[in-house]
């Protein structure tokens, strides 16, 4: 659409969307509520004046139309519709939050300071940040919740005037507003608005699909328009006998709910079943509307046979999101089921548009403590969502808390970290070779472990060695991603280091057998193990996990090999021994790992193509239902990842052999003295085992120990438990599974 208005037309076009702004609202305003409203629609027009927005229209359409949402949509009073007037205002303009608190007070200025706040947050993206700045907006419901209402009527509009957009802004938008704002508003009770931001979500991440679906609804509606009518016909006389006052509507599903069907059941759009319902809408006091609908649901199933084990009665037990209606599913016309909402004129207001509603049928006292209540009531939800809605609020939850705490260095630097963080994280905060050797800290003058947890106000001296190296235990207990890779990345090193001792010891070990190490060798000693790369071979043998015995195995396979071979070649040319990779693989790569830090997480194979060890996966994060794993080429993958390009985790199979895992060793036996020296030279003996703790107690000579330890396999382990067990006293050694 080309935008063409004179600029006197414009004005009078501005002034007729201000009055229509106040003509529709839910609450009644008084002289000083519009007063206030007025000063900030002048305020906002004025510094906007300058700017358009990307169809060419003056800017100040925005904030009127969020305005507009916020009073008519979700029902909020006069410091809302004001904040929204100028919720862009200090983003966009010359003006300060210190202006808008001297002309509007101090509630307004902190609500547009959150939105400020928010939509800086936008400015960086990438995936994760995503996830963060949900994180941050639910932190802002601290502050006040009206930030949120305002922020998704501000993205509602955004959605809904996003055609001038750049399409990869437009792609982006409605990922975040499928991912974050749909769901929030959902949680909510803005059932109006959820659908909309679902529906305009899926209309610019699957174009054709909104298209093809749209225009089937637009063919299917005549003959559900006449479904409805035969259906109506049939009650009718029935309910008018009644005296009741009603009308009766057909409810469709949303585009998106479709779609989103037709995924999770994996149907086609005709079989969906339930794609419309209908809805009987009554006249009613509310002493009487409860009793009213079961007088209707008497008459509609004296009609239709209900199902009974379709019968939802959200009337006596509304949802925590405020919702009342009667459900039922009956046998309708042409034999086929249909869904019957029944609700008072009240309830449907309410489901449509959340609580808000509610009190427009109350007095103006309750209307006013009334919307209070429903305010901390989203509050309460969001913060404790025990309840079924949405699943991964749950998650950001963990985190919800986790503010920062400041801790200083020698010096009187201040370094801010999350909470939790260790002496650890600060030493990599401070650098890097800092954290890779450090040995200790001195946190407030005392000596302290590098696990020792910060608090806000400590002074943190880090104590380093130049033969400190990490080890997999001290991800046990860092909580910034800065000091994970680090830490990762030095273990890598290792890796490679371990592995150039392993070459070398490999060809001494090999020359006993007789065996020179040539390439042709390396590439058939991986084979013979399974394994991927000749560094992974090396590393093996550098770590000890692969051992003598199991080289001689190698050699004297490989004997026979060649006595077979030459004897094969007596009868056939070649062979194909393609066929037996997959399973090598299977057998091999055991265990998967998900996202950048390869985290081990619980999940489960998504049945809709099965992968097996060894395929190309992603993870989805599912709502409800944790992590599911598909093939890379699974039918689904493709909607998953434009509609959920952010639940998408990458994946890998590794192999679980060359990972480092914890283990408790339970040690019995009579104490002498030196034992503890004894044990503990055993174990830093061994190489690439780690000790993480030892704790003995002795009782008249007799001793209990618990050893924790990081090895690298199962048979260094055993390995390392049989030496134990040869130190003088020690009786018994046993692995267990819980200190
Ligand atoms: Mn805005």
């Amino acid at each position: 659409m080309v935008y063409n208005l004179s600029p006197e037309e414009e004005n009078k076009e501005i002034a007729r969307r201000y009055k229509d702004l106040l003509k529709g609202a839910y609450q009644t305003f008084t002289t000083a509520d519009k007063k206030e409203i007025r000063k900030a629609f002048d305020l906002a027009v004025e510094a906007h004046s300058n700017q358009r927005r990307k169809t060419g229209e003056p800017y100040i359409f925005h904030p009127i139309a969020v305005a507009k949402i916020v009073a008519y949509e979700i029902g909020l009073n006069t410091t809302s519709i004001v904040s929204a007037l100028l919720h862009d205002v200090v983003e966009d303009t010359e003006y300060t939050i210190e202006d808008i608190e001297r002309l509007f007070g101090e509630k307004v200025a902190r609500i547009v300071n959150g939105l400020t706040k928010i939509s800086h947050l936008k400015k960086d993206q990438n995936v994760s940040i995503q996830a963060e700045n949900f994180r941050k907006m639910l932190l802002t419901l601290n502050d006040d919740v009206r930030v949120i209402l305002i922020k998704i009527a501000d993205r509602l509009h955004n959605m809904q005037t996003m055609d001038a957009m750049p399409p990869d802004k437009q792609l982006k938008i409605s990922s975040e507003t499928l991912y974050i704002y749909a769901p929030l508003a959902h949680r909510l009770g803005l059932y109006n608005i959820k659908t909309e931001l679902e529906n305009l979500g899926l209309k610019y991440t699957e174009p054709e699909v909104y298209n093809d679906i749209s225009e089937k609804i637009t063919q299917s509606k005549e003959g559900q328009d006449k479904y409805i009518e035969t259906f109506s016909n049939i009650i009718k006389d029935s309910l008018d006998k009644e005296g009741f006052d009603y009308f009766i509507k057909g409810r469709r599903k949303s585009i998106y709910s479709i779609r989103k069907k037709m995924l999770t059941q994996g149907v086609t759009y005709d079989e969906i079943y339930d794609k419309f319902a209908i809805r009987i809408i009554y006249k009613s006091t509310l002493k009487n509307e409860k009793f009213d609908a079961w007088k209707i649901y008497s008459i509609v199933t004296d009609h239709f046979r209900p199902n009974p084990s379709r019968l939802r009665d959200w009337i006596s037990q509304p949802k925590s999101t405020g919702y009342e209606s009667l459900h039922i599913t009956v046998m309708g016309p042409q034999g086929k089921w249909v869904e019957v909402q029944i609700r008072s004129e009240r309830m449907d207001e309410i489901a449509e548009k959340g609580y808000a509603a509610h009190y427009k049928y109350k007095n103006q006292n309750e209307r006013e403590s009334g919307l209070d209540d429903w305010l901390n009531k989203i509050k309460e939800s969001l913060e404790n969502p025990d309840s079924n809605a949405i699943d991964f609020v749950e998650d950001f939850k963990l985190n919800l808390y986790a503010k920062e705490i400041f801790v200083f260095t020698p010096n009187g630097d201040l370094k801010a970290l999350p909470k939790h963080a260790t002496a650890l994280d600060f030493a990599f905060a401070i650098h890097t070779q800092v954290g890779i050797n450090c040995r200790g800290a001195k946190v407030n003058g005392k000596l302290k472990p590098i696990s020792h947890e910060l608090k806000s106000g400590d002074q943190v001296e880090i104590l380093t060695s130049k033969n400190q190296k990490p080890n997999i235990g001290w991800l046990d207990f860092v909580v910034t991603a800065r000091a994970r890779t680090r830490i990762k990345n030095a273990l890598k090193e290792d890796q490679k280091e371990i592995a150039e001792e392993g070459k070398e010891i490999l060809a001494r070990k090999l020359r006993r057998l007789k065996i020179n190490l040539t390439e042709k060798v390396v590439n058939q000693l991986v084979n013979h193990f399974n394994l991927k790369t000749s560094l992974d071979l090396f590393y093996r043998v550098g770590n000890g996990s692969i051992d003598n015995n199991q080289l001689k195995d190698f050699a004297a396979k490989r004997n026979n090999a060649l006595v077979s071979f030459f004897k094969n070649k007596m009868k056939r040319a070649s062979s194909t021994p393609s066929t037996i990779e997959k399973e090598e693989v299977t057998d091999k790569f055991d265990s998967l790992v998900f996202g950048k830090e390869e985290e081990h997480l619980d999940y489960k194979m998504s049945p809709c193509c099965n992968p097996i060890p060894g395929d190309k996966v992603f993870g989805f994060v599912t709502i409800n239902d944790g992590i599911k794993v598909h093939k890379q080429d699974c039918p689904n993958a493709i909607s998953l990842q434009a509609n959920y390009a952010y639940r998408i985790l990458t994946a890998k199979w590794i192999d679980s052999t060359k990972q480092e895992f914890k283990a408790i060793l339970k040690i019995h036996g009579i104490d002498h003295v030196g034992l503890v020296n004894e044990i503990t030279q055993i174990i830093s003996r061994n190489m690439s085992v780690n000790i993480h703790s030892l704790s003995m107690q002795g009782n008249d000579g007799v001793f209990e120990g618990k050893i924790t330890v990081s090895v690298k396999n199962k048979s260094q382990l055993q390995k390392l438990s049989d030496s134990i067990k040869k130190i003088e006293g020690i009786e018994t050694v046993e692995r267990i599974y819980k200190h």
